[in-house]
């Protein structure tokens, strides 16, 4: 869902203002989730969408990177014989391809159209990408024991625990490869667009823009965050509880479309909750031990909520709401009463918290997650980052703290305005004048006046 939103509001934006249609292709393993399915049916006319048929994967891939990156190859076939049906009856200009599609660019150049790299997250994350072999030649021992954080240019310092997750583990010599492969790849595409704006990471950004041969061209498109209806005569049981909350109260708990925490630390979580003494609304998983567990488990909405500790629910009512697996996040962050928002730090989600202005606990899980999250808290002083002890387990006290200062304390309030600001420039990016758009409008008017490469 992180990849497919931003590529579908890119998609609405070539309809709407530059009349170019497109369709969405998604390969899969199974059936699609419903989550998928309704984003998708709900798109204008001139966007379309295939599903490629369903690929078996391999039993001995462990992580979801690797997962994604063999869904993608062996679905290359049955790409190659829809970009083909689609060229018959369509005049095609581009190809986008996700990070983990860039085999997909392969098969654009044989039926002669130009891919483009669609990086859905930082230019700070892209740059890491083009900095990765370097480090990987310079650097004997994991990552995270290095003892100088990395300095990327125009961008806050990492340490090496926060970098990318994929990248995390050297000792798997096979999934490392891969994952350095992959990277590499992505800093040799030709034309990338990534969905950030100048204002928000205006280091990273110019440093991409420097031009120098051989480098990719960078076009920053963002903020594109998800349109969701505002139908209100649907209005699910957490809108409504939050129109009974008072203005800027209620903490947004959510870990994106996939996020999920251990038995523990949900324990943790819950009564840390309790504790603040806040008004909380938290979307809420199954416990498990790998943070993105949730990502194939396309059952994962059924789930009850047997697993939180017990009484939570009675003692927390009136403090606050308990949503299973999902929630119109969209439609959560606008309410007037969504006063901060505890965030796995998604690019989307957080994309999303700027463009409504609402300030954020860090509480990253997952891929590049952790180095999102320095950003947000070290670089740009938009959220809070509760620590964890010494066995990864952020505490109950620690939560509580984290909660109080972020809605009712002085460094809350000194966030929120910062947030504020970034909101007002994101507003500015997507005017006719903003930078973003005219990114935009450029590669609209290339693709428009194109016939082939
Ligand atoms: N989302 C949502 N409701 C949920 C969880 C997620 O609408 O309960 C949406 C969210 O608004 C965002 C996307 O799913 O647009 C999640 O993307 P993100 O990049 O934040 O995280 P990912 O799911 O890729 O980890």
């Amino acid at each position: 869902m992180g990849h497919l939103i931003p590529l579908v509001e890119f998609a609405k934006q070539l309809v709407h203002h530059h009349h170019i249609s497109s369709t969405i292709i998604i390969p899969t393993t199974g059936p699609p989730p419903q989550s998928q399915i309704s984003v998708l049916e709900s798109l204008p006319e001139n966007i379309n969408h295939v599903f490629l048929p369903p690929v078996h994967l391999p039993e001995n891939l462990t992580n979801v990177e690797s997962q994604i990156l063999a869904t993608m190859s062996l679905s290359i076939p049955s790409l190659r014989n829809t970009l083909k049906l689609l060229s018959s009856t369509n005049q095609l200009v581009a190809l986008l391809v996700d990070p983990f599609g860039l085999d997909a660019s392969d098969v654009a150049k044989e039926i002669g159209v130009r891919p483009y790299l669609f990086f859905p997250s930082t230019a700070m994350g892209l740059l890491f990408c083009m900095h990765l072999p370097k480090l990987d030649q310079m650097v004997t021992c994991e990552y995270r024991d290095m003892p100088e954080p990395v300095k990327l240019p125009g961008c806050v310092a990492v340490h090496g625990r926060d970098l990318p997750d994929p990248v995390q583990d050297r000792s798997h010599h096979l999934e490392y490869a891969e994952v350095l492969e992959n990277m590499t790849r992505i800093s040799l595409s030709e034309e990338i667009i990534i969905n950030s704006f100048l204002e928000l990471e205006e280091g990273a950004i110019k440093a991409l823009q420097v031009e120098e041969p051989g480098k990719p061209r960078v076009y920053p498109i963002g903020p594109l965050i998800q349109t969701g209806s505002s139908d209100r005569s649907d209005q699910p049981e957490c809108l409504k509880w939050l129109d009974d909350q008072p203005s800027q109260s209620v903490l947004f708990v959510s870990f994106g479309s996939g996020g999920t925490l251990s038995h523990d630390q949900i324990n943790e979580l819950a009564l840390g909750l309790e504790m603040s003494g806040q008004k909380f609304l938290w979307v809420s998983r199954k416990p498990s031990d790998k943070s993105d567990a949730a990502f194939f488990d396309v059952h994962s909405q059924t789930d009850p909520l047997g697993f939180l500790p017990k009484g939570f629910l009675q003692r927390t009512e009136g403090q606050g709401l308990v949503v299973s697996s999902w929630a119109p996040q969209i439609e959560v962050l606008r309410h007037g009463s969504t006063g901060g928002f505890l965030t796995h730090c998604g690019w989307n989600s957080t994309l999303e918290s700027v463009v409504y202005g609402v300030p954020l606990i860090a509480w990253p899980l997952f891929a590049e997650q952790k180095m999102n999250a320095v950003m947000l808290n070290e670089g740009l002083k938009v959220a809070l980052r509760p620590k964890a002890n010494e066995i990864g387990i952020v505490k109950r006290e620690e939560i509580a703290r984290v909660v109080k200062e972020l809605i009712e304390g002085e460094e809350g309030k000194k966030v929120r305005e910062r947030m504020k600001g970034l909101q007002d420039a994101a507003r500015k990016e997507l005017n006719k004048e903003g930078s973003s758009a005219k990114s935009l409008f450029e590669l609209a008017f290339r693709w428009k006046n194109q016939k082939n490469i």
